[in-house]
């Protein structure tokens, strides 16, 4: 494929469905700009920037960062170049508050989003999955916090991008490879152009 597609995608998952494998996969595959909010708080957490300071206190309880820090974040990148290319928005928006807010500031620069694909994977094996990698005791409990702010916080926003009949859902169960073609399926192929 050559040069960038523009397209705007907001990539949606629990954590440990294989949401970090399949992402690096697509931005490859799009030419898009990475808007991955984890990376810029794990980067402003080592910079000792004063919103890594806070930040840091919630995500070491697995808790979502405030959103306000969040949207003075994101408005920020979206002000870069590089975004005109398209976006692909990893772990962002987490709340319905962000997503209400993305909206605003994507409507604002004329370049709404395309598609909101949700990788799905059953609860037990996400469970399977996050213990596999963590470690102590502590680490679990961390993991167990993580997925219910999934639960009660980001998984709503499905319900959000539903109404406006943009969701994609790929099923996350199987190899990278089978999972990523899967993703290339809906992307040729949108919902909207199928129902029509
Ligand atoms: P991630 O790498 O996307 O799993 O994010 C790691 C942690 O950063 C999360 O558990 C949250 O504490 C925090 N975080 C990342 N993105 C957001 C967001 N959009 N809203 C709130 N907190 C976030």
């Amino acid at each position: 494929m050559g040069g960038p597609t523009r397209m705007r995608i907001v990539f949606v998952g629990p954590p440990g469905a294989g949401k970090g494998t399949q992402s690096l996969r697509l931005l490859n595959y799009l030419q898009i700009p990475h808007i991955s909010t984890g990376d810029m708080l794990r980067r402003a957490i080592a910079e000792h920037t004063p919103s890594g300071r806070i930040a840091e206190q919630y995500m070491n309880k697995g808790l979502l960062v405030p959103d306000d820090l969040m949207l003075t974040m994101v408005s920020q990148r979206l002000d870069l170049p590089d975004c005109e290319d398209g976006a692909l928005f990893d772990g962002f928006p987490r709340t319905v508050p962000q997503a209400e807010a993305l909206t605003a500031m994507l409507d604002q620069r004329g370049t709404p989003l395309d598609m909101v694909i949700e990788l799905r994977v059953p609860d037990a094996e996400v469970i399977r999955r996050m213990m596999a990698r963590g470690r102590s005791d502590d680490r679990e409990e961390i993991v167990a916090e993580r997925i219910r702010a999934y639960w009660n916080q980001t998984r709503p926003l499905l319900d959000f991008y539903e109404h406006r009949g943009i969701v994609e859902s790929v099923e996350g169960l199987g190899t990278p490879d089978e999972v990523f073609n899967r993703i290339k399926r809906v992307l040729a192929q949108p919902k909207q152009c199928r129902q029509s």
